[in-house]
């Protein structure tokens, strides 16, 4: 069955009763040759990093297979999360080719990660790849950063391209901003290609691109405290129009402007700097003072 076909998404859609939801972010990939780079792109690295071996993949939002039967061409197996329960007979349906696919009908985000992968996977090296609901990107990124770590190899996943655009952004881009020093925490980001919006049905009004977050299995840079970290970068950003010392110090409570300001000289930074100059690992020198002062 070819996934991809207005018509033959339409038809099975009918057959079911159901219809595309907005409110799940539903925008179903209607060119072939899409959802096949996807989990190329996935798979290749996969096998790079992991060698030979049970290979697996977690994807989220499989809507009517058209990903997941590629995923399920590619690797040994594929464990698919979907929260429509109205698509779990569509899916049983369009990859009842395939043996090595499991489909849970939860919302992503209600998972308790850790035990759902080791559940699922064991001890395989798993994968994550997705053409992801929009309306809940960054909450999903980041429970698969912050409860996934150590556990996956890599996130392949489609976003809005202006999120991909700060995804992937560097020190003094414009887009660099919280979630971007956070990632660079626990991973690379490559940006790998971009797809208009007449690829998906319904289109949807923005253009999409897809990256891949290639994890560390642990981070190369060392702080004393990680909850300090993300308070840090998240208390830089917090307001972006002003310095950073103001902006930390609206948001840091537990340390006065005064010893902010003597800290960020003590880094050797300029007093008007903002956050978006700052690197992950300048963030980590500044976390382990702001650390330090906390524990006086
Ligand atoms: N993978 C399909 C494709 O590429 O054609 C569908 C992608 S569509 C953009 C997003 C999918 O995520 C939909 O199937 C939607 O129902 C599902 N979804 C939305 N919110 C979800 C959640 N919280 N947990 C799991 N799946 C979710």
């Amino acid at each position: 069955m070819n996934l991809c076909n207005i018509k033959t998404v339409k038809n099975i859609m009918e057959k079911y009763g159901t219809d595309t939801k907005k409110g799940f972010g539903q925008n179903f990939l209607i060119n072939p040759a899409i959802p096949e780079d996807i989990a190329d792109e996935s798979y290749s690295y996969h096998r790079e990093v992991n060698g030979e071996g049970e290979s697996a993949v977690l994807e989220i939002g499989p809507g009517i297979g058209a990903l997941t039967a590629q995923l399920c061409q590619c690797y040994d197996k594929v464990v698919a999360v979907e929260i429509d329960r109205t698509l779990i007979p569509i899916l049983g349906e369009t990859l009842a080719e395939y043996d090595n696919i499991s489909v849970v009908n939860e919302d992503f985000l209600k998972l308790e990660l850790k035990s759902f992968i080791k559940e699922h996977f064991g001890d395989s090296s798993v994968s994550v790849c997705a053409n992801l609901p929009y309306y809940i990107t960054t909450p999903i990124i980041m429970k698969l950063l912050e409860e996934g770590r150590g556990m996956l190899t890599s996130i392949t996943v489609m976003v809005q391209k202006e999120v991909a655009d700060r995804l992937s952004a560097s020190e003094r881009d414009s887009e660099y901003g919280a979630i971007t020093a956070s990632l660079n925490y626990y991973g690379r980001v490559k940006k790998l290609f971009t797809v208009s919006p007449g690829n998906f049905l319904p289109a949807p009004s923005v253009t999409s691109a897809v990256i891949r977050i290639e994890l560390y299995r642990e981070s190369p840079y060392s702080v004393r405290d990680e909850k300090t970290l993300f308070e840090v970068i998240s208390g830089a950003f917090a307001q972006r129009r002003k310095t950073m010392l103001n902006s930390m110090s609206s948001s840091l409570s537990y340390v006065s402007k005064e010893r902010i300001g003597q800290i960020i000289s003590e880094l050797g930074f300029d007093m008007n700097i903002r956050g978006e100059k700052l690197s992950i690992s300048d963030f980590c020198a500044l976390a382990d003072k702001i650390y330090e002062e906390k524990h006086k």
